[in-house]
């Protein structure tokens, strides 16, 4: 099955995939175990599920036609059995998570929702819907006077919609107030949430729940190890079990009094006063630079038919350029480097010199398989967001802030807490080196604002796009100090750009109006001979291509193997008016895809795009690679182009009579 994000978190689920032939059994004895388990300790369990709406609207089908709505009856009679397992354990309630009510929902689904919950209804523990990730408010009616016995609602992201929930909500249910951020780290201030939470808790009493957003899966496990971390910015955190007592010390002050918890109250504030006013919080230099962006400084100086033509002059590249998207393989080698330099067993300029001999064995590889445009191979990056975080102000990194992202892969976001800084050039050295080994281009390589953003914990002072322009004016710097030394490719890597969208459509706009600002604040520091790269992978493309064409880019480098092309059309109906590279081979397998394959691949993205705006590359970077599996592609591939090349009878150089 699929692996895909969950909402617009960076956790990915299976999906399920359905058909009309498919049928539901309650084979979920893992789930009677545990509840069982943590029974046997001694615990009050509340089981939580998947609601049967959530499920059914992330599976997906392959039959053409197939409504997966047919299925709920089936899938209801399922839930239902399963249900009546947990109620004959003498459990009182049961958590069912439809976070799918949070996004635009069509009639019929909403339709299906009370159809579900009716049918829920009778199998015995009682029921609370557990909504999160935005505002359900529009539903609150309808989603109130549903037979289950609680709503909880997600206060963190959407505190708007609690005027709403007030009055939607007969007093005989239970109201789980999410005022914790289970998708963030930063300490809640309790004495902010008390004010909210009285009131309700006056009106309701017992029928007041508190809780956390969401699951506290989005956030690190514990700040117990963490002690490397900076002692003022650790005391503006909480991770899951700090957050577990933050819960303790709210249900104690509603139920006991202030008094009762006046010392965490005291700790709270000194915390929350300590952060608003922190100078490493507040840069007035970067205030300043914000203030001074002017809409100019986010438009490139010419058209790109113009620009275009200026950068085939001075690169003289031949058509269907061959490229890279920036990583070659790590190997043990370059992870062992890393690991001796970080724990001071080698020198900065013992490290130096085993980066920079990586580097000149990825140029001499590119070289020898003729490629056209060269990379320097990323091997000093341990992580495309990390890297620049660890050389910016304002990030911070923990030790064991992992969170489940992928299977069972972890990954560690690295923490905005103030106004992002750049010091110092980047990845200026390591560049410039790189291309003083070879005559043939190099291509910068940078990660763009909005994937920084996206791969971080980040602000909750101040908006995301506010955070976005901060670094977007870091990553200009380095674009700039780039041109000036002699880099007249660069790539600024926007992977995450899809992954922000917002979940209601209504709010795409707004979104999408500052990611590409921030992207083309990065990118219009450059003359017009510099060409300008980006790289997106594994997202739907097809819904977001104006904006995607928006961001001005002079080239774009996409994944487009693994859908078949699919993407590809939708660039080839849109018209997408700049250069292109869709990816010809899935970088994700360790497979060697023959040349025929990949000159089929370019046979059809010729059909879509004109040849002479195409580039060939893989889908994506190759650090999880080999390199005896990526010099064997690489070279299929470069072989595919030149048989291209030869069919398409075109010039050798491009600027040549190309229009
Ligand atoms: N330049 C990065 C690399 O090649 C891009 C990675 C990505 O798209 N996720 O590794
Ligand atoms: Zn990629």
């Amino acid at each position: 099955m699929e692996m895909t994000k969950w909402f617009d978190t960076n956790y990915h689920f299976l999906v399920p995939e359905l058909g009309p032939a498919t049928r539901f059994g309650a084979g979920v004895d893992w789930l009677f175990d545990e509840i069982d388990q943590a029974r046997a300790l001694g615990h009050h369990v509340k089981p939580v599920l998947v609601g049967p709406i959530t499920w059914l609207h992330l599976a997906k089908s392959h039959v053409a036609g197939f409504d997966k709505l047919s299925l709920l009856p089936e899938l209801l009679r399922a839930f239902g059995a399963v249900l009546r397992r947990i109620a004959e354990r003498g459990i009182e309630w049961v958590q069912l998570d439809e976070p799918a009510l949070g996004l635009d929902l069509e009639p019929r689904w909403l339709a299906a929702v009370d159809n579900a919950y009716a049918s829920l209804a009778a199998t015995g523990p009682k029921l609370l819907l557990a909504t999160y990730f935005d505002s359900v408010a529009e539903h609150a009616s309808r989603l109130a006077a549903l037979p289950v016995q609680g709503v909880h609602i997600d206060l963190v992201r959407a505190p708007q919609q609690l005027a709403t929930w007030r009055a939607a909500l007969p007093a005989d249910k239970v109201l789980s107030a999410g005022v914790i951020d289970g998708r963030n780290i930063w300490r809640t201030d309790l004495r902010r949430v008390l004010q909210t939470l009285k009131p309700l808790h006056a009106e309701r009493g017992d029928r007041l729940w508190i809780a956390p957003s969401c699951s506290l899966a989005h956030v690190p496990v514990s700040l117990k190890h963490e002690d490397k971390l900076d002692a003022g910015v650790r005391s503006w955190l909480t991770f899951a079990e700090e957050k577990l007592a933050e819960l303790q010390t709210l249900g104690r002050a509603l139920n006991e009094g202030e008094g009762a918890v006046a010392e965490a109250l005291a700790a709270s504030d000194t915390a929350a006063a300590s952060r608003r006013h922190s100078k490493r919080v507040h840069n007035p230099l970067v205030q300043r630079r914000l203030a001074a962006i002017t809409p100019a400084m986010a438009e490139r100086e010419s058209p790109f038919a113009q620009r275009i033509a200026a950068q085939r002059e001075s690169l003289k590249l031949p058509p269907l350029p061959t490229t890279t998207i920036g990583s070659f393989p790590q190997t043990p080698a370059i992870r062992q480097a890393r690991a001796a330099y970080k724990r001071c067993e080698i020198g900065a300029l013992d490290y130096l010199h085993r980066m920079r001999a990586e580097i000149r064995l990825a140029v001499d590889k590119q070289t020898e398989l003729g490629l056209d445009v060269l990379v320097h191979g990323e091997p000093e990056r341990n992580d495309m967001v990390e890297y620049f975080g660890e050389r910016l102000w304002g990030y911070a990194f923990t030790d064991n802030g992992w969170v489940q992202s992928y299977g069972s892969r972890c990954v560690k976001p690295p923490i905005i807490y103030g106004d992002v800084y750049r010091p110092d050039p980047m990845t200026v050295e390591t560049t410039r080196y790189a291309q003083s080994l070879t005559d043939k281009p190099m291509k910068g390589m940078l990660t763009g604002p909005v994937t920084m953003l996206q791969w971080s914990f980040v602000r909750d002072d101040q908006s995301r796009e506010l955070t976005a322009m901060q670094l977007a004016l870091a990553i200009r710097e380095e674009v700039a100090d780039l041109e000036k030394a002699g880099i007249r490719i660069i790539q600024i890597d926007e992977p995450a750009f899809r992954e922000g969208l917002p979940l209601k459509a209504r709010e795409w706009t707004r979104y999408l109006d500052w990611a590409v600002r921030a992207f083309k604040l990065c990118a219009c520091t450059v003359r017009d001979d510099t060409q300008i790269h980006t790289h997106m992978c594994y997202s739907e493309f097809n819904d977001i291509l104006p904006a995607i064409a928006a961001l001005d880019a002079d080239v774009i480098t996409i994944e487009t193997s693994r859908s078949a092309m699919e993407l590809l059309e939708g660039f080839g109906e849109f018209k997408y008016p700049n250069e292109i590279g869709p990816g010809v081979y899935d970088i994700h397998s360790p497979r060697v895809p023959e040349v025929a394959s990949m000159l089929k691949l370019l046979e059809r993205a010729c059909e879509v795009i004109p040849p002479e705006r195409l580039w060939v590359n893989p889908d994506c970077g190759l650090k999880t690679r080999g390199w005896a599996e990526t010099e064997a592609a690489l070279r299929h591939m470069v072989q595919a182009t030149r048989i291209m090349r030869e069919r398409l009878e075109l010039p050798a150089e491009m600027g040549e009579g190309v229009a």
